[in-house]
């Protein structure tokens, strides 16, 4: 990025956020890890072979269009003459279903170029670790994911899928049972293991490099989409939305706009049931700065400090933290943030289905809410585009849960 100031800055930070809280055994992993990128960014050939993979593997470029029965919807519903035209970047046609798939490519390459032989990763939902497990198998890397035990139960179908792969499933009973403690687990693997294992972390968050590095090979997204928008519109898009869990397809697709000032962008969190301590997960939105999983972000805590209960309908927007660019950008007012609840996303999720033909999954379903909620206010000139962050099969049985409970 020719002309800024490089973020993150060398000790990691974007502003006062990132940075590296880890014990002192993890430091030398991380800087290891560090240098490593750093040469391989700058090696043409690495940067060749990835871009192989991604189109003959993962099946990039990804589709770029307009949405023109979801935007006729937004028109009949918007007040006096707006209502923008919506378009969609398609990450759900990325080979597993979503955009994660950029990310463990991008890693699983920098681990077999590192000279490592295993592979660990955490996984909330299951999707990270199917993403996880997908690279090794390609890769012939071994693979163990760590899952707490409420998810392993919840998502038993990715366990099952992870375990096809060829990966290992290692269930975490402490604490709540969830992605946090899988988390902590898999830290903790690292920091007795990393001469021979590196860990794919799987969104924008966690200790200095990996924000950097998870948001660069992301990147992949915005650049193809300012490129594709340019050609299909004939300029850059007015808006940009994506939905916000730790964050990564958003910092994917926000990192092609970020120097085009006159693009918005919006990211959507997980309001969940309602404002309420507990019942949401918008950290960006209700939370307070603090640490979590070695980085200084924005963080849902209680009054004691310790990271708080988090809800949503969809589980992968289903954590207490969100990547230190976020808080960068959220205080520098680069990005706006703001929240879908579960009834939103769940109108959402059943508005694409029927007037694209595209079932979204219920992360997506978030932006696709706060999406037509921004596309009613613009003008009828005005261009939006949604980040189908991926497809929506996996939650078709939640749905059905959800839809039947709220009676719609
Ligand atoms: C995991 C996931 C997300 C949330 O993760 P980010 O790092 O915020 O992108 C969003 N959408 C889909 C389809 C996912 O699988």
């Amino acid at each position: 990025m020719a002309g800024t100031t490089r973020i993150p800055d060398p000790a990691g930070r974007f502003g006062t956020y990132g940075g590296r809280y880890v014990p002192e055994t993890l430091v030398h992993a991380l800087s290891d890890l560090e240098t490593a990128y750093d040469q391989a960014r700058r090696d043409p050939g690495f940067q060749q072979e990835l871009d192989r993979l991604l189109r003959t593997f993962v099946g990039r470029p990804t589709p770029f269009g307009p949405a023109p029965r979801l935007t006729d919807a937004v028109r009949r519903t918007a007040p006096g003459g707006r209502g923008a035209a919506v378009w969609l970047k398609r990450e759900d046609c990325a080979h597993t279903g979503a955009h994660k798939i950029n990310n463990t490519i991008g890693q699983g390459l920098l681990a077999l170029r590192m000279g490592r032989t295993r592979i660990i990763a955490e996984t909330g939902a299951g999707q990270h670790g199917v993403a996880t497990a997908t690279a090794c198998a390609r890769f012939g890397l071994r693979c163990e994911v760590y899952m707490g035990a409420e998810d392993a139960r919840r998502q038993a179908l990715n366990v099952f899928r992870m375990k096809l792969l060829g990966a290992t499933v290692r269930v975490v009973e402490d604490g709540s049972r969830t992605l946090k403690d899988a988390t902590n687990a898999a830290m903790r693997d690292w920091m007795g293991s990393s001469r021979t294992t590196h860990y794919i972390l799987g969104s924008v968050v966690g200790p200095h490099p990996f924000p950097m590095i998870v948001r660069d090979f992301q990147a992949v997204i915005g650049r193809e989409c300012r490129a594709q928008a340019l050609d299909a519109i004939g300029r850059l898009p007015d808006a940009v939305v994506a939905c916000v869990g730790g964050g990564s397809n958003a910092a994917g697709i926000f990192t092609g706009f970020l120097e085009d000032p006159q693009v918005q962008l919006l990211g959507i969190e997980a309001g969940g049931r309602s404002e309420r301590a507990g019942d949401h997960a918008a950290p960006l939105s209700y939370g307070h700065p603090g640490i979590l999983h070695g980085s200084l972000s924005y963080v849902l805590q209680d009054g004691d400090g310790q990271t708080a209960p988090v809800h949503s309908c969809s589980a992968g927007l289903d954590y207490p933290g969100v990547g230190p660019e976020h808080a960068w950008w959220k205080d520098t007012g680069r990005v706006r943030y703001s929240t879908a609840t579960d009834a939103d996303a769940l109108d959402a999720f059943q508005m694409l289905a029927r007037t694209e033909g595209i079932i979204p999954a219920l992360e997506t379903a978030h932006a696709v809410a706060g999406a037509v909620r921004l596309a009613r206010e613009l003008p009828r000139d005005a261009n939006l585009v949604i980040n189908v962050s991926g497809r929506g099969d996996k939650d078709v049985a939640e749905a059905i849960r959800l839809i039947d409970q709220s009676g719609a």
